[in-house]
């Protein structure tokens, strides 16, 4: 399934981080063409505490502080979402709501792709110790963007939002170039030249000057297959791709 618009509400209590990103570069663009719309929710002005407060100290005690129920509640309902189905998560959920958590599933190219036919999106960015483990009744799903820790949910929103639009038709220019990217089919990426022809006295590999497109496709597989096989050969174990061993 290829979708034509998405829409992307990202919760947050940091709304401007997100505005130098999403104005720029190929999201700024997917923006522009309307083929993405993304809307960023201040969790903070859903407070009904007077000081605005969205964190409250962990019952239990402890270290640090966690982020309330009510004021993210009423900001994920103020969105669309209903309760989840608690036995069983809706992979076809719209919208699709997920956490960004160190938690939850690395992402990868296959959650990107997966991600990238939904049409309606939330983004729940966490701060302090996480949220409020209630809130996971609304959550379909938690996203890590790697094993270490960050201070806040909304750079790995970024690197979720970023990756998944990039495979929206329309917001590469050319649809090829995403297909020839590392990990969409297995592989990673072959080397790449531009001009000039020598460089330091570093010469471009001759058969990439030989017009000959044939030559040049298998010298590119062939390529992105043996930086495979020497920088991550964990991916090899997977591939459906043709390799030229
Ligand atoms: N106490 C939490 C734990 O150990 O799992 C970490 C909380 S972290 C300091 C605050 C927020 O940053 C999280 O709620 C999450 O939204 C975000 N975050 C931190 N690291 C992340 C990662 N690797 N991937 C995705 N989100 C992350």
């Amino acid at each position: 399934m290829v979708i034509l618009f998405m829409k992307i509400d990202i919760l947050t209590i940091f709304p401007k981080m997100f505005k130098g990103p999403f104005s720029e570069s190929l999201i700024g663009r997917a923006v522009k063409k309307a083929i993405v719309e993304v809307n960023i929710v201040d969790i903070r002005s859903f407070s009904k505490d007077k000081h605005k407060k969205v964190d409250d100290r962990p019952f239990g005690g402890g270290a640090g502080m966690v982020m309330k129920p009510e004021p993210l509640y009423d900001a994920i309902k103020s969105v669309g979402v209903k309760k989840k189905n608690s036995c069983c998560k809706d992979h076809n959920a719209s919208p699709y709501v997920v956490y960004m958590s160190p938690q939850g599933r690395t992402l990868n190219n296959d959650v990107v792709k997966r991600f990238s036919v939904f049409e309606h999106l939330v983004v729940i960015c966490g701060h302090y110790e996480g949220i409020d483990e209630r809130i996971m009744k609304y959550v379909d799903e938690e996203v890590s963007v790697g094993d270490y820790v960050l201070t806040g949910g909304e750079i790995p929103a970024m690197v979720l939002i970023d990756s998944v639009s990039r495979m929206l038709p329309g917001v590469v220019g050319e649809p090829e170039s995403v297909k020839n990217d590392s990990f969409f089919n297995g592989l990673l990426d072959y080397p790449h030249y531009t001009r000039p022809a020598v460089f330091k006295g570093y010469k471009v590999p001759r058969v990439l000057l030989s017009g000959d497109h044939k030559k040049i496709n298998r010298w590119r597989i062939k390529e992105s297959y043996k930086r495979t096989k020497r920088r991550r050969p964990d991916l090899l174990k997977n591939c459906k791709c043709k390799c030229i061993s």
